[in-house]
């Protein structure tokens, strides 16, 4: 896909700061990081989002994100803490759509943080998570 910017990176026509690479992946530094040490593991095969992705390889990101989130704590960065962050869809946040895991470090009181809906701490009625378990389970056995 030569309109997508992580295929460029994959192909090597921008430029990148990689910190993994496989037959299946690349692993490099997100130039807007949210923590210092952000990393994005993407498929070197072009898949706009979830859907596209074959499980296997989506198997294989997540693996490595496991590898790169050990090294970020066992590194001189002395991460605290990852958190694994994947949108798929632009109401997700998605801008980039070619799937990329993000892996970012965690240390105390570096400022990152979720934002919350307004019905968050009103936990739903048992009969309503059910309700909505229900709508999941019948889309899964089609
Ligand atoms: P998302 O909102 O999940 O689609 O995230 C896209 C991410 O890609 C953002 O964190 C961007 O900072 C990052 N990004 C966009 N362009 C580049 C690039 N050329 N090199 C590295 N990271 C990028
Ligand atoms: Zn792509």
């Amino acid at each position: 896909m030569t309109d997508c910017i992580f295929c460029q990176i994959v192909e090597g026509k921008i430029p990148s700061t990689k910190v993994y690479q496989d037959d299946v992946c690349i692993a490099f530094m997100d130039i807007q990081p949210l923590t210092r040490g952000h990393v994005l593991v993407i498929p070197r095969s072009h898949a706009g989002g979830l859907a596209d992705l074959p499980p296997q390889t989506g198997g294989h990101l997540f693996q490595v994100g496991q590898k790169i989130a050990k090294a970020m704590r066992k590194s001189s960065l002395k991460a605290e803490g990852i958190n694994f962050f994947l949108a798929d869809g632009k109401v997700a946040f998605q801008t980039v759509f070619h799937v990329h895991l993000h892996v970012i470090p965690r240390t105390e009181g570096d400022g990152f943080g979720l934002k919350f809906g307004a019905e968050y701490g009103k936990p739903p009625e048992r009969s309503e998570l059910e309700r909505t378990a229900g709508q999941i389970q019948e889309a899964l056995g089609k």
